[in-house]
């Protein structure tokens, strides 16, 4: 079959979610990617920040095969091999103690949420009150923490929202960096603030030092849970295995998803020991798939990789330099404004031209970008591009411009 093909056949039979760009990739290889008709691409989206491993690692693939010849799936209701190697590093990777592994990030979320609530209502029960517990979740304008009821709730973009209501209630939105708005929303109903360390999808926002420290502390003085989603900006991407590392900040809870299987669905929410002891307990929360030997065997295969290849310091070595050419493009055109965002998660700001645009041209031209809310470039690209795929996605990006 030729693309137009493959293109028709799709728009026939799966449900029309998404205006897909015109191409049909077949393969990849290290940081490139194949179209069905022989035609090379580098790689500068990974996937939506997923395949952090660039395409057809054989140690990577050798794991998930041996793990298919042995056993794919077993249930919740055993124990299986693969699954206590890959809670223990995601749970030392993060600094947090116990983990739950879903089958996506939007999954995480769903986890995550359900923690917080059971935690308010163990801590109501405990004091032996009447009242209702403490259900109440602030969230941020412009996140983005998935597509289910729960995680649309607390996703603030309402034209996402709007033809989807009543959501899960309970929910008060303030603006991210602005700790003032945080706290003008706290209630003695509050049981968690929720929020992206580097917002994502809503525009490559990274927080604010200040600010994540200020949500950290009015957490602690008023007994509120903090839940920071590392869905896209976690495992590795700017430079530490969770962004939040960097300022020093620990979550109660945290999610993960994206690059963590690196291609196999996986995501996983994170718990405090704080927490882990005093929320879900079984019959809570569960999943068919979750935490089965193929996705554990390809977490567990994931932070064996990255050690091996020495990812995170190969991200903080090569981001000044990520930095410096796009901060060159910005001095350089003027309708690129300015550039945001932390290691291999950056962002350009297009002023006065369609981003989908210039991501149409640079396909046209070889090179997958991604954009990020209505006006911005968005580039993550595979943790193991060289400084040369840098050079050569600024060439392909120039030519697009
Ligand atoms: C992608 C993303 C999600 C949703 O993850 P899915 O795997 O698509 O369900 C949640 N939060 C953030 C920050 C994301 O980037």
């Amino acid at each position: 079959m030729i693309s137009k093909d493959y293109m028709d056949l799709t728009e026939q039979y799966v449900l029309h979610t998404y205006n897909r760009f015109p191409v049909v990739f077949e393969k990849g290889e290290g940081v490139y990617l194949t179209d069905v008709d022989g035609k090379q691409y580098l790689d500068f989206g990974a996937g939506i920040a997923v395949f952090a491993l660039g395409y057809g690692n054989q140690a990577y693939n050798d794991a998930l095969k041996a793990q298919i010849d042995k056993i794919i799936h077993t249930s919740n209701l055993f124990y299986n091999e693969p699954l206590p190697e890959a809670a223990q590093k995601l749970a030392k990777a993060s600094g947090l103690s116990k983990v739950f592994f879903t089958n996506s990030g939007t999954e995480a979320i769903e986890g995550a949420l359900k923690a917080a609530r059971k935690y308010a209502y163990l801590k109501e029960q405990e004091k032996n009150r009447k009242e209702a517990p403490a259900y109440e979740l602030i969230a941020m304008n412009h996140s983005f923490h998935g597509r289910s009821v729960g995680a649309l709730a607390v996703t603030g973009n309402p034209h996402y929202q709007e033809a989807f209501k009543p959501l899960m209630g309970g929910v008060r939105f303030a603006d991210f960096n602005d700790l003032e708005s945080v706290k003008a929303q706290v209630t003695d109903r509050t049981c968690a603030v929720i929020l992206e360390t580097v917002q994502g999808e809503g525009g490559i926002y990274p927080a604010d030092p200040d600010f994540l420290k200020g949500v950290r502390a009015l957490c602690d003085e008023k007994d509120i849970l903090m839940i920071l989603d590392e869905v896209q900006c976690g495992m590795g991407r700017t430079g530490s295995w969770f962004a939040c590392q960097q300022y020093g900040v620990a979550p109660d809870i945290m999610t993960s998803a994206k690059a963590l299987g690196c291609g196999v669905p996986v995501g996983a929410f994170i718990l405090s020991e704080k927490v882990a002891n005093a929320s879900l307990v079984p019959g809570d929360h569960g999943t068919t798939y979750g935490g089965n030997p193929f996705a554990c065997a390809a977490v567990s295969k994931v932070f064996d990789l990255f050690e091996e290849l020495h990812i995170l310091e190969h991200v903080q070595a090569l981001t000044p330099y990520l930095e410096q050419q796009l901060d060159a493009l910005v001095g350089k055109y003027d309708f690129l404004k300015a550039r945001r965002g932390m290691g291999f998660m950056q962002g350009i700001e297009v002023e006065g031209r369609p981003v989908g645009e210039i991501v149409s041209k640079a396909l046209e031209n070889g090179l997958v970008i991604m954009s990020a809310g209505s006006n911005v470039l968005r580039f993550v690209p595979p943790l193991v591009i060289e400084k040369e795929d840098i050079d050569e996605m600024v060439r392909r990006l120039e030519a697009s411009l």
